[in-house]
This record gives structure tokens, sequence and C-alpha cells, in this order.
């Protein structure tokens, strides 16, 4: 088995940096290590920044016709080459090939909206607001933005920032996660081909350290991070420290409530697509299945039944014989560990195993990160399973008499994610908009991200600073505003400023 070494990028090309520490890349579905990834020392992010804040000036000064049709050529190379990607994030995340496509998809429409940038920088104009006197206001790039991203989404959440960050003007340092970093060289790549000028697109590979230098650096403007609680409340608390605009997304318990109107055969449906796509490795997967009054015994039978037809295996492209698999292995041996020992948690805490994925077999090499989609029922708001964030192939059932029990448990939650509800009474469903405390909310969808012309984003202990990712809030996080006042006289009657030490008035 080779393996390959994935450096940093900088300036347009790859850079070795001068630390010599490395981690393993592997392969969730076979346990093999297929890449050396080169960590960052603090002294490789100032080369890499450096590289960044060099191409600063020509690019904010660069016409916005130009930015766009870069931008375009990007979308346009994506949309051709989407395959080879989704082959290298299945190698390194797991997750099957389709749901790779998906993901690329998804990032892809923010590019799309990015192509966009000239309407969404338009500014106002005030004629006349005094005599003479005209207002305009305009919004400028900030500079080198980082962006800091999780290992469950290598390619669709760096692409929630960076079209829209570069299309405003701005250069990009990525720090992608060490557990799939290869995606983000692939990235770089695209954009070089795309016409990109060397130096606007960065990527510095590597761990606390290399994110302790961005957070620090007084060349980086601005820090968009995706991943954990802690860590996301550290960089958010960090990087506002050192004096930077900061929008830091967190961690997620999603609930699906469901009530006893709905109808039984797509929210079964919908709860195990979102439980158990991508092995529960999303942020707005869903978690919990909140059935209320009669719902339960005949909802958990459903997703049982379908639970079990689930195929584990390597998430490859298969042969066009081959039934791709449902479901790939867990990102890391320790990660499939930790989860299984939530599995053994649940079982303690008295919860009833409805099925478990300790004992499934999958379709794919021994050494793979295999675990298999768990159900557990009769779970309480006390154990373990119900208040941590799993990250897993782990579905909990919670039975509850009423709607407002229901709000009750969500509103409890310290996360604000996403939500669901599945139910046919529109009344219930408008209800249930106004009451949850949750970022983004799903009527009969389970997984409700938005689209790119909207904002992501969860509330509470899901999302520190004020500002989601992409769509309007996205164009306002990379660009500042500025208004301008201007004077000119008429010259037909032009006239003497004359001295005026009060406080300007308008008339
Ligand atoms: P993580 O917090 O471990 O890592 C995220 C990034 O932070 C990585 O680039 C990592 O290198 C860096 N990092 C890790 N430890 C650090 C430390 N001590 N100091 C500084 N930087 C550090 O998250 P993960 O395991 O890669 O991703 C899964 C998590 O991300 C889950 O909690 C999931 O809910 C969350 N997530 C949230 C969203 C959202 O939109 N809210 C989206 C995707 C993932």
């Amino acid at each position: 088995m080779t393996t390959t070494t994935i450096t940093h990028w900088a300036g347009g090309a790859p850079y070795s940096g001068t630390s010599d520490r490395r981690s393993d890349v592997t392969n969730p579905a076979t346990g093999q290590v297929t890449g050396r990834l080169t960590l960052a020392s603090a002294s490789d992010a100032e080369y890499v920044i450096a590289k960044a804040k060099a191409a600063t000036a020509q690019w904010r000064a660069t016409s916005l016709a130009r930015r766009t049709r870069v931008v375009f050529a990007f979308r346009e190379l994506l949309n051709a080459r989407r395959a080879e990607l989704a082959a290298l994030i299945t190698a390194e995340h797991g997750k099957v090939f389709s749901d790779a496509e998906g993901e690329i998809a998804r990032g892809q429409e923010v590019v799309e909206f990015a192509c966009g940038i000239a309407h969404l920088l338009k500014g106002g104009h005030s004629e006349g607001v005094s005599t003479g006197v005209d207002v305009h206001s305009k919004r400028d790039p900030l500079g080198v933005v980082g962006i800091i991203s999780p290992f469950n989404f290598p390619a669709m959440v760096p692409m929630w920032f960076f079209p829209i960050a570069i299309a405003a003007g701005n250069t990009v340092v990525l720090k992608p996660s060490e557990k799939d970093p290869s995606a983000a060289i692939w990235i770089a790549r695209l954009w070089k081909e795309a016409g990109l000028p060397d130096g606007v697109f960065n990527v510095l590979q590597g761990d606390k350290e290399a994110v302790d230098a961005l957070l620090r650096s007084p060349d980086v403007e601005a820090i968009s991070f995706v991943g954990s609680t802690p860590i996301a409340q550290y960089v958010y608390e960090e990087a506002a420290k050192h004096g930077k605009r900061v929008q830091a997304l967190g961690g997620a318990k999603n609930h699906m409530v469901v009530l006893p109107d709905a109808d039984l055969e797509l929210a079964a449906d919908a709860a195990v697509s979102a439980g158990y796509g991508s092995a529960g490795e999303r942020c707005m997967a869903i978690s919990v299945v909140v059935a209320v009054g009669s719902a339960g015994d005949e909802l958990v039978a459903r997703i049982a039944d379908r639970t079990r037809t689930l195929v584990i295996g390597d998430g490859s492209s298969p042969a066009s014989s081959e039934r791709e698999a449902d479901m790939g292995p867990l990102v890391t041996r320790a990660h499939r560990d930790r989860v299984a020992s939530f599995i053994e948690s649940g079982e303690r805490a008295g919860a009833k195993v409805v099925i478990d994925g300790r004992t499934a077999v999958a379709r794919g090499a021994e050494g793979g990160f295999w675990l298999g989609p768990t159900l557990f029922d009769h779970v309480s708001t006390g154990m373990e399973i119900y208040r941590e964030e799993i990250f897993g192939p782990v579905l909990s059932v919670i039975r509850v008499d009423s709607y407002d029990e229901a709000i009750a448990v969500i509103n409890s939650n310290p996360y604000g994610n996403g939500t669901a509800v599945f139910t046919n009474d529109g009344g219930a469903a408008r209800r249930f908009e106004a009451d949850v405390k949750v970022g983004m909310i799903g009527v009969n969808v389970p997984v409700p991200v938005p689209v790119a012309y909207y904002s992501f984003g969860g509330w509470k202990n899901s999302l520190f600073g004020d500002t989601h990712a992409h769509g309007t809030e996205g164009v306002h996080f990379f660009t500042r505003g500025k208004v301008v006042t201007t004077r000119w006289s008429d010259p037909a009657r032009r006239q003497q400023g004359g001295l005026e030490l009060g406080f300007p008035r308008n008339d």
C-alpha cells in the first residue's frame, strides 16, 4: 500500500513547510494508512498567511467582472469533475460515494450564489440629503480570512464560506480537518485551473498549532469555524480576543417530533434516512425522535423494519451490477469505539436496545471502522446517550404524552441547530415553528439545510457569534460597510464654504 504525502498549499503551489510533525490519514473502510499529513508549525502558518496577505491588494482591485468570471470557471470545473472529488472524500471520510457527491452538490450551490456577487455587493445611494450633498454606501472586502473546518464535510463546509469570501475580494487560508485533508488540496488545484491568481486561496494543514496561529495572527481579519461546541467556543473567544470578526458553528442534537396525526410511513423513512445517513456524522442528523402520544409503538416498529434492511459497507463507487452500501464506516477507529461505548452506556442506563449496531455485519474489509445502525427506545433526557452529541449511527426514541412536553424537551436542550416536526396539521406546524428555540426547522423535512441564498446556522450552543453561514449574512460577514457623504457645489452658484463649528445639520 503506497501512502501519499499531503502538504500545505501556499501562493499557488504545494508547500512542505519546515515542521517535521506528521499525522496519518486512514481509509476508514480498510483501516489502512493512505497518507502522511504535514502538520504546520507557527512559522509554517506565518508563511502561508503571508502568501495570502501578499495577494490581497491585487485581488481586491480586480474588477467584479473578472472576479466573477473566475468563480464561474471554478463552478464549471467542479461540476465536470465532481466524481474525482467524491472518490477522494469517500476514501478519507468513509461516507458512501453518492453521499459525497451530494455534499459537493450542496457546496456547489454556494459557488453558484457567489457568481451573483456583483448584485450582492451593490450599495445604496441617496441624492440631495442636504443641499449639494449625496450619500452612498458600499461594502469592502476584509483582507485575509481564515476558515477552519470539521472532518464530516471536507468539501461542503469550506464551500459554505470560500466562494463568497473570494468573490467579495478577500484572500483565504483554509485549515481543513487533519482526518480528511486531501479534498482541500484538490480544491486548491481546481481554483488554479479556474484562473484564480496565486495566493488568493491557500491551505494550511495541521492541528491546534495551526488553528492557534490563525486565531492570533494580526494579518487575519476574520475566522469562520465549524466543529464541535467546546472548540467552537474556544475559537470564538480566542479570535475575538485578538480583534477578529468570528462566526463559530458548533455541535448539535437534533430532535424530530412526530405528532399522532403524522404520516408514519413518511416519518419512519425520514427518521432512518436522517438518523443513519453518513453514519450519523452530520451536524443536521436526527439523533432523537420524540414520539408524541399514540405515535410511539407503530413508529418504532416501522423505523426498526427499515433499519434492518440497511447495507453497511465500503462506500466507494460500486460496480454497476452492485447495490451501493447505504452507510459507510465511521471516520476513525477511536471514534467508532467512542460511539460503541455510548451504546453500552445507553444499555446500562436502561434504554431499550431495539437494534444493536455492534453486532452488524459489514460488506467490507475486516480492518474497517464498522458499526451498524443502533436504535434505542424509551430513552430519557437524563441518560448520557441523550445528553451527549454521539455523532454516530445511534437513534434514540423518547416518548412524551403531549405537544407541550415535546417542545419542553427541545427547548431545554443546550443545542439549537436543527429540528423537524412531522404532522398533517398545518396549525400545529405553524405553532411549532414559533415555539422552538432552534435555528433551522423542517416541517415534514427531516434535514432542513437551507439553500445557499438563505443562511445556515443554529442557536444556543450550536453557534457562537451572530452571523450565520452563506446567503446575505455570508456576504455581510466577509465585507465591511462604508458610507460616503459627498458635497459638490452647483457650478452655476458657487458659494464660499464658511466656518461652522457646531455639529453639522442637514438642511
Ligand atoms: P472538531 O471540533 O474536533 O474539529 C474541528 C476543527 O477544529 C478541525 O479543523 C480541528 O483540527 C480543529 N481542532 C480540533 N481540536 C482543536 C483544539 N483543541 N484547538 C484548536 N483547534 C482544534 O470537530 P470534528 O470532530 O472535526 O467535527 C465534528 C463536529 O463538528 C461535531 O460536533 C458536529 O456537530 C460539528 N459540526 C457542526 C456543524 C454546524 O454547522 N453547526 C457542521 C458540521 C459539523
